[in-house]
């Protein structure tokens, strides 16, 4: 573009460049016209033509100008309908630019908070009018997908990677590493802290490599990065912290002056995935600590509108996973299908409730995958097992050393044990299943600067829509106004996070689709 006509750049060299060509081209065309001229057939044109514009009568004249003035306006009015509309302020209020909220200057701020085990579906059960009421005023997605395994770790760092487990290697809550020879395991806080577990970069890492101030409530994780990068601010994870606190120490950061203020917040509760585990996804329990999220979202949505933050701060809710009934499960046991020496001959078993194997060195592995896969077609398929080579791509949960080589995936409804393990470990809810279940889906509720543009652009793409709302293909704006945007996978979230912020250029390598979010800015 930049060598044509058209071309933005070096405006008044190219006009005037530009300009030079046009005229000799003109000159040249008007020389032609010359001969032309001077040939019978031009005279007898151009004499028909002449004769007949000053035959018209003159009213005609002015109709015809009239007419061609209506027909330029009405191009004009149309093009106004279908262009780009002005940039909305919000989206220019990114990078160093503050906008105040009338008493202090602000930067453009994202606060993401993840409210582990939060099942999508939970929106539904009439306990959550606030976080819905957030919704309305802001957009929520049906559903946002997991990554497969559907289980804490491995999502929680895909929320903030936007890559999927084979890339970012957290490929289970418990797994065995050949390379390091040692254990992941999320019961092990130490370990798991240690930044050698977790590739791919965080979004935390990208906003300060940006320069940003950066505040971290929780979020799993390492405490640092393996090139030495940490949060400005980091409260580490530990268990039964009540929800109010971690709303004070929000809002507090928030609270911070301007050159201490962080404009990225990361934080998590697990309250709701622990009630969820222990009493199952349709207990009393669960519902009540529903109403405890809500009354936190509330607040927090309440004291961010008492400080007038509400069109500088983004606040985004999401969740891991979800949560499926495994009150009752039909157990599979292992014994029953390799044998009590084929279960001996287990050196280590990941990623609970499927079971990722590695046989013994000494053990014929080729033998016991075939008794699996054919146990598995013997039983209807209650549970599905798979390779490196026939893992659903889908899954995108092949490509590294650490997912054990067989891996056994129970269906919905099942679990897997061995009688020496037993069936006293499980508990009431579960998840970890096919990131496809619709019990395994999560949320994703946004609101703020970003909300107000993604609903400004909605109508302004179909600037009727309110009136032909079958058009609004991917939107469903019914008559409460609540904008819900198709369900997505949750490897997107990480360039939403950092279009955000307008901190594009520093984007880490992800497994995001690239212009996934240009149709909301
Ligand atoms: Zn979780």
């Amino acid at each position: 573009m930049s060598g044509s006509c058209g071309g933005a750049r070096h405006v008044h060299q190219s006009s005037s460049k530009c300009g030079a060509s046009q005229d000799s081209a003109r000159n040249g065309e008007e020389a032609k016209g010359l001969l032309d001229v001077h040939g019978a057939d031009s005279i007898i044109k151009e004499a028909r033509s002449h004769d007949y514009y000053h035959t018209l009568p003159a009213f005609c004249c002015t109709r015809v100008k009239w007419i061609v003035m209506g027909l330029i306006g009405l191009l004009v009015y149309i093009r106004t309908l279908f262009s780009s509309p002005s940039l909305h302020p919000n989206q220019t209020f990114v990078g160093e630019k503050l906008r105040s909220n009338g008493t202090h200057d602000f930067k453009r701020t994202v606060v993401l908070i993840s409210i582990d085990g939060f099942r999508a579906d939970y929106l539904d059960r009439g306990l959550t009018p606030h976080l819905l009421d957030i919704s309305k005023q802001g957009i929520r997605a049906k559903f946002m997908r997991p990554i497969f395994p559907t289980l804490t770790f491995p999502n929680h760092w895909t929320l903030i990677t936007g890559l999927y487990a084979e890339s970012h290697g957290i490929v289970a809550n418990n797994f065995w590493d050949p390379a390091s020879r040692s254990e992941f395991h999320y019961s092990n806080v130490k370990s798991w802290r240690n930044a050698s577990w977790w590739f791919g970069e965080p979004v935390w890492e990208t906003a300060r490599r940006a320069g940003l101030i950066t505040a971290n409530l929780m979020w799993l994780g390492p405490t640092k990065t393996s090139s030495g990068v940490e949060t400005t601010y980091f409260v580490p994870w530990q268990d039964g912290v009540p929800l109010n606190e971690k709303l004070d120490q929000i809002i507090s950061w928030v609270d911070l002056p301007l050159h201490k203020r962080p404009q990225l917040i990361l934080a998590y509760d697990q309250s709701l995935d622990h009630a969820g585990h222990t009493t199952g996804p349709m207990s009393s329990a669960v519902n009540r600590t529903l109403q405890q999220i809500d009354s936190f979202a509330r607040v927090l949505h309440a004291e961010l509108q008492a400080r007038n933050l509400t069109d500088i701060v983004d606040t985004i809710f999401v969740s891991d996973h979800g949560m499926t009934d495994t009150s009752h499960p039909e157990f599979i046991y292992m014994d029953d299908i390799l044998g009590a020496e084929g279960v001996k001959m287990i050196e280590h078993e990941d990623g609970w409730p499927s079971m990722g194997l590695r046989f013994r060195p000494e053990a014929n592995e080729t033998h016991y995958l075939q008794t699996l896969i054919q146990a598995a077609e013997a039983n209807g398929h209650k549970f599905d097992v798979y390779t490196h080579e026939t893992m659903p791509k889908r899954y995108h949960f092949s490509d590294s050393d650490r997912i054990a080589p067989i891996y056994v995936v129970p269906k919905i409804g099942y679990a897997l044990t061995t009688y020496e393990q037993g069936t006293a470990g499980m508990s009431a809810g579960s998840h970890g299943y096919d990131n496809m279940e619709p019990s395994m889906q999560a949320i994703f509720i946004a609101h703020g600067p970003f909300s107000t543009v993604a609903k400004a652009l909605q109508r302004s793409v179909l600037p009727a829509s309110h009136l032909f709302s079958c058009l609004n293909a991917g939107w469903h704006a019914v008559s409460d106004a609540t904008h819900v945007i198709e369900g997505f996978q949750n490897v997107e979230l990480y360039n939403l996070v950092i279009k955000l912020l307008g901190i594009q250029r520093y984007a880490a390598k992800n497994n995001g689709t690239s212009g996934f979010w240009d149709m909301y800015f």
